[in-house]
């Protein structure tokens, strides 16, 4: 559309009337500010406050520059990049969100430990040199029934570790119902070629026996490999074979039975909608010589790649050059022994991510029912809508746990954008044209808190 004559007018004397950054910078309320924010952020700040009238103004908006701007630009500036965001999106182990929220206890351990020194790698006993995994070996061969454990960033770095430690020059029997993308281009047959292993594939997408490794077995063969279906399902005619039956097989081979378990849950979780997803203990009991899983899945602990079973194994990890390069730091060793207290107490609830995935229904509709009243409060109208949340993570492809949402009518999209670029940021789901709420990972606060962004944002007000 042209605009008029007149228009193009009174546009341009709106851009003539646009302040300089040199006018700016010794204008009373803005110097004000320079007293506490350093220069170069205060001539930017001014640069980007201009830049978006000036912008509103070319797309056709009349305005006039208020030096209020300014400060909002600098709150913008100033702010942290990496910040908390309200999940709304009713995916409880969201990666993109940061997988698992941590306990209390693994929080304040964190904030203990990141203070000051420790005992990362002293023996404070003895008074000699450490291991920073000593801090939970014991307690993850307690809950899961190995001999021994490791402990790298995170679950790929453990399976690609495991592979080279063991395998590596050597040939790995997996089948190819299991040769997996993982996420992020994380792919099982790049991992073998990185780690140095040849891949031997046995068996058909959805079906393999374990006739099919045997018959594949050669002196060469280093490893068997079973990877778990954590992100995806087989379902119809389908057959594969058992940990225990590969155990047995490697066993009278003298081949261990490695098996990447990725979500790996300590003990069974429970919930409406969830399916069941093998323990780690049943996996070592079933006679899996090294197991490995993340800790930021179903664990609901810090980021980290967590290695069990027999000990001479878990030795050659330790060995491993690989190992160094994968370590984890102080932070993680204290949010994981934090963590595995709860299991060891036998208080895995106090977990906010198991306790997010067991949330009773009749809780999560009274939490809607909370949230839409809220809303109400501050004029926007809503409803509560019956949905289904998501485990999310790589983790229980096929579970949808019934839950609550509080639907939004409106220009979706545009609400969403300015929800997430707000602050408190909230992520939410689009729903034909409707925003949904899904209240099962929002706390009470949290659901205040998205009542508010939501008003102030339909209300106009940026932040
Ligand atoms: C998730 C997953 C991984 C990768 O775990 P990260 O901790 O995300 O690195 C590896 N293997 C399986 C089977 C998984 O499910």
């Amino acid at each position: 559309m042209g605009a008029t004559p007149t228009e193009t007018g009174r546009r341009q004397a709106l851009l003539r009337a646009l302040p300089s950054i040199d006018e700016l910078l010794v204008h009373e309320q803005i110097a004000a500010l320079g007293r506490t924010v350093a220069r170069p952020l205060l001539v930017e700040a001014c640069r980007r406050a201009v830049g978006a009238v000036r912008e509103q103004i070319l797309a056709g908006a009349e305005l006039a520059f208020d030096p209020v701007l300014v400060s909002r630009q600098i709150e913008v500036l100033t702010r942290p990049h990496l910040r908390p965001v309200l999940n709304a999106t009713g995916v409880v182990l969201h990666t993109n969100l940061g997988r698992a929220p941590l306990s209390s206890r693994a929080v304040e351990r964190i904030a203990s430990i990141a203070r000051g020194y420790c005992n990362l790698e002293l023996d404070l006993d003895e008074g000699e040199r450490g291991s920073r995994y000593a801090h939970v070996v014991e307690l993850l061969c307690a809950l899961t029934g190995a001999e021994d454990a490791l402990v790298v960033n995170n679950c790929a770095a453990a399976t690609l570790l495991t592979l080279g430690a063991l395998a590596q020059g050597r040939a790995v029997i997996v089948s190819r119902g299991e040769l997996v993308e993982i996420g992020g281009g994380f792919r099982v047959p790049d991992v073998m070629r990185q780690s140095g292993c040849q891949l031997v594939e046995v068996g058909t997408t959805n079906r393999t026996r374990v006739a099919d490794y045997e018959a594949a077995l050669s002196p060469e063969t280093g490893l068997l490999l079973k990877v778990h279906r954590s992100n995806f399902a087989v379902v119809g005619f389908t057959e594969e074979a058992t940990t225990a039956e590969l155990a047995s097989l490697g066993r009278a081979k003298g081949v261990p039975l490695f098996e990447d378990l990725g979500s790996g849950a300590l003990v069974p979780l429970h919930g409406e909608g969830l399916t069941s997803e093998p323990t780690v203990r049943s996996v070592i009991d079933a006679g899996a010589d090294v197991v490995a899983f993340s800790g930021d899945k179903l664990l609901g602990g810090p980021q980290a790649g967590i290695v069990v079973g027999r000990r001479a194994l878990i030795a050659l990890l330790a060995k491993h050059p690989l190992n160094r390069a994968l370590r984890i730091d102080k932070l993680t060793v204290a949010a994981l022994e934090a963590t595995l207290e709860h299991y060891r107490d036998g208080a895995d609830f106090e977990i906010p991510a198991r306790a997010l995935l067991s949330t009773p229904l009749p809780e999560l509709e009274a939490r809607a029912q909370r949230l839409a009243r809220a809303l109400a409060a501050g004029n926007v109208t809503s409803r509560v809508v019956a949905t289904t949340s998501r485990v999310g993570g790589g983790s229980m492809p096929l579970a949808s746990p019934p839950s609550f949402a509080v639907a939004v009518k409106g220009p979706a999209v545009a609400l969403h954008d300015a929800l997430r670029a707000g602050d408190p940021a909230v992520v939410a789901r689009i729903c034909d044209d409707e925003l949904w709420f899904d209240v099962r990972c929002l706390t009470e606060a949290d659901c205040h808190a998205v009542a508010t962004r939501v008003a102030d944002v339909i209300r106009g007000d940026p932040c």
